[in-house]
């Protein structure tokens, strides 16, 4: 802290000031008001606090949080202090108030909205750049993640003594990094594939086999990869194969797993150390935690888009596991749920299904269209009342999610 100017040290006071009266009045964690009026008095504080530090940004559209978790936690190997946004704040004043937080870390690992990532790559002067996936978001469509990808790779193509970690499954994001000095691919999936069926370079068709993706008219092509996620297996750049065993479910999740190994192989800290970290986090946020309500286990998920969705799908118990799903439509969600359009319901077909939110009846439209069959129930307990068995699955979008947490008691 001695070495910050008058100024920032003044703004991360005030800031760290009006944190706390933000978590005395019980208005959240306190962490954004503070990072706000920081960001007021000194808008280069992310800067001055990111100076001398060794930082790490997480982006793409799903995974981010889990992925910074599981890179905060693999680089606890190091045995150094660690700024994290570890509940998901990610736009400036979020990844401000963390640092300011934590103002002896010499190491961040900080989660950053894929809007505002160019901007926080020439604030922060990263070590590393952490790249998941790209695909439409709540209210966005093909063209404006086109737009986001192309600021990205500017950045990207920009940055100095930056190591870039890419996705290179993910030809959007393949596209982005390949402006950069240098890149480490990491072969961790697509599930979702429907905002990238078109080349990046020349607008063609995307082949797709089994050795990846390629253009049928340029040379554009899926990298070849350092590391590679292989069902439940991660091979890593030297060629090992583990099994990956971890305590978060799904497909998603061992790709967010296989890319915070190869980010922590940078800084030094191999798969033998680093896997053992990731299997010890069960939780992330309130994610994947079992809570016991009325005598049954209940489990939440979060979806807030299409690919999200699908990775919910995959990791929930198999039938005859109930699932509540709950749709919001307020700010942080998207106002416009038409995007409930583009996912597909069929697989939730014989299974006892619950639809609850703000724009239940939406939802209920489209899961008549996919002839699943399904309860509206006004909340959580209404639900949990109508469960025969042991558990329930529950997806919900952002806000919804939050009010269910909170319903339950907000456990971590
Ligand atoms: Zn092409």
């Amino acid at each position: 802290m001695g070495k910050l100017p008058m100024r920032a040290r003044l703004a991360t006071t005030l800031g760290g000031a009006a944190g706390t009266m933000s978590r005395l009045a019980g208005r959240g964690d306190g962490s954004v008001i503070g990072g706000v009026i920081g960001l007021r008095l000194e808008p280069d504080l992310l800067a001055l606090l990111s100076a001398g530090r060794q930082v790490v940004l997480v982006t793409g559209t799903n995974g981010k949080t889990t992925t910074t978790r599981l890179i905060t936690a693999a680089l606890g190997a190091l045995g150094q202090d660690i700024a994290s946004n570890a509940f998901g704040a990610n736009m400036e004043a979020g990844l401000a108030a963390a640092l300011g937080k934590a103002p002896d870390a010499p190491l961040a690992v900080l989660e950053v909205d894929e809007r505002y990532l160019p901007a926080v790559i020439k604030a922060t002067n990263p070590r590393v750049v952490t790249l998941l996936n790209l695909s439409r978001d709540q209210m966005d469509r093909a063209a404006e993640i086109w737009l986001v990808a192309r600021r990205w790779r500017e950045a990207l193509a920009g940055a100095r003594d930056c190591c870039v970690v890419a996705n290179a499954d993910d030809p959007l994001i393949t596209w982005a990094a390949s402006g950069a000095e240098h890149v480490i691919w990491v072969a961790a999936g697509q599930r979702w594939q429907e905002d990238s069926w078109c080349c990046a370079v020349c607008g063609s068709h995307l082949l797709r086999d089994e050795l990846g993706w390629r253009c049928g008219e340029c040379s554009f092509r899926r990298p070849s990869t350092r590391w590679v996620l292989d069902g439940e297996r991660v091979i890593d750049s030297a060629g090992r194969v583990s099994d990956l065993s971890l305590s978060l479910p799904g497909q998603a999740n061992r790709s967010n797993a296989v890319v915070a190994l190869a980010v922590a192989e940078v800084f030094g800290v191999v798969t033998a150390q680093a896997l053992p970290r990731l299997r010890d986090v069960a939780s992330v946020a309130g994610r994947y935690t079992r809570l016991v309500r009325r005598g049954r286990q209940v489990r939440l998920l979060l979806a807030k888009n299409p690919a999200g969705w699908l990775e919910a799908f995959d990791v929930l118990d198999p039938p005859p596991v109930p699932v509540l799903l709950a749709v919001n439509a307020q700010v942080p969600d998207g106002k416009d749920t038409s995007w409930l359009w583009d996912v597909d319901y069929r697989v939730l077909r014989g299974r006892r299904v619950f639809v609850s939110g703000e724009r239940r009846l939406d939802l209920a439209v489209r899961l008549e269209a996919d002839q699943v069959t399904f309860d509206l129930v006004g909340d959580v307990d209404e639900a949990v009342d109508q469960v025969e068995g042991a558990s329930l699955d529950v997806i919900a979008n952002y806000t919804a999610f939050q009010q269910i947490r909170v319903a339950l008691g907000r456990a971590e």
